[in-house]
């Protein structure tokens, strides 16, 4: 149609979310199907949250509180930071986008590991920056490599911690040494969405290093540990002078009224936070076993997923999966083609995950 396009939209790819569950039981005429491919809370919603989201219901005809006062209150008093170097997003990848619109211009570079989150490449190609991607090594950052990759363009540096999709952790050692030979003016996102799974003896906090230069940027989300992925919403701490840009970017209402009640009673509930944890690493102790019986590698993680390495093309162990109602996630859009990943769901999930996993791998292997 002769549209206006600039090439770095037309030529980006959308990131592949999965179909909605109740399409894919009509698609396969399948139901009572299992969702194990988004890292969500196997338990559901925190119920404190819930309740407090049903008594704000009445409320929806007035917009939200656009500066987020209670929960960035409360949020200062649970991380000891001041409440101004506090933002609210739309979920964690809003304070992404915000970071990236704030930092990146035409042909300046952004500096990430690959794999890690696609977000980070996807914001990064809609301003018209460059995404500079270094590989893994040994399934964690290189920092070394990432260091000699910084240039005179370099705007930003994401580091995931845990990694998301190899789950790993950075040491504090790690992150020292790193800060020491990063130039003072790029700032260090440490997006830390799977922080409360972590081991802390294993790594730091990006909290630790709010003072430090150059600036670092702390990433936490609602949407795995306190279960609330459905909502949106999420949060970055940082200097206030980054903060202040921040505001100044982002929609003036980003976080609906049921995200932010939710958040605020989601972070009362100590019992449902310490369940999730317990849930997760029990199951993951499950599923780690269970793979070891069937002879799939696997990969050790601090999050709440995980890979597995199947001897072909990751897609067909996916589609012979689903074709069982268990969804997980194909790693190709990853460039890991022959790994799937999983988050652990209740028992019972998982035990329809072990029989399907080991139905479909012996088919596969006899083919
Ligand atoms: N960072 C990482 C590493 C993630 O895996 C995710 C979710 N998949 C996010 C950020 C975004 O989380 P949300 O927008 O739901 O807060």
């Amino acid at each position: 149609m002769g549209l206006h396009v600039p090439e770095n939209i037309a030529q980006l790819k959308p990131y592949p979310p999965g179909k909605p569950i109740e399409e894919l039981e009509r698609e396969y005429g399948i139901s009572g199907s299992i969702k194990l491919a988004s890292n969500e809370n196997p338990l559901g919603p925190s119920p404190l949250a819930i309740a407090a989201i049903q008594s704000h219901l009445q409320n929806l005809h007035r917009y939200p509180d656009g500066s987020g006062f209670y929960l960035r209150k409360r949020l200062s008093t649970h991380l000891q930071v001041p409440e101004s170097a506090i933002v609210l997003g739309n979920g964690s990848n809003e304070i992404i986008d915000l970071l990236i619109r704030t930092f990146v211009r035409q042909g300046d570079e952004v500096l990430m590991a690959a794999p890690t989150f696609l977000v980070y490449h996807l914001m990064v190609r809609v301003a018209g920056g460059k995404p500079v991607e270094v590989p893994l090594k040994g399934f964690t950052h290189d920092l070394q490599a990432m260091t000699e990759a910084i240039t005179s363009r370099t705007r930003l540096i994401f580091l995931n911690n845990p990694n998301n999709p190899t789950g790993t952790v950075l040491s504090r050692q790690d992150m020292d040494e790193f800060l020491d030979r990063v130039p003072q003016d790029v700032p260090i996102v440490v997006d830390e969405a799977y922080f409360e799974f972590a081991n802390p003896e294993k790594t730091f906090s990006g909290l630790e290093y709010l003072d430090s230069t150059p600036p670092v940027i702390v990433l936490r989300t609602f949407s795995k540990a306190y279960g609330l992925a459905g909502l949106r919403i999420g949060y970055g701490v940082m200097i206030e002078e980054i903060a202040d840009y921040l505001n100044r970017v982002r929609q003036p209402f980003n976080v609906n009224t049921l995200a932010q009640v939710a958040a605020l009673a989601a972070l009362d509930d100590e019992d449902f936070l310490q369940r999730t944890r317990e849930v997760v690493r029990e199951e993951l102790r499950y599923l780690y076993q269970e793979m070891a019986r069937l002879q799939l590698p696997t990969f050790p993680t601090e999050t709440n997923f995980f890979l597995i390495q199947v001897d072909c093309d990751a897609r067909e162990v996916y589609q012979a999966l689903l074709k069982k109602g268990v969804i997980v996630r194909a790693m190709n859009s990853y460039g890991l083609a022959n790994f799937i990943r999983i988050s652990p769901g209740r028992h019972e999930e998982n035990l329809r995950f072990v029989a399907a996993i080991e139905e479909v791998m012996n088919s596969l292997r006899k083919g």
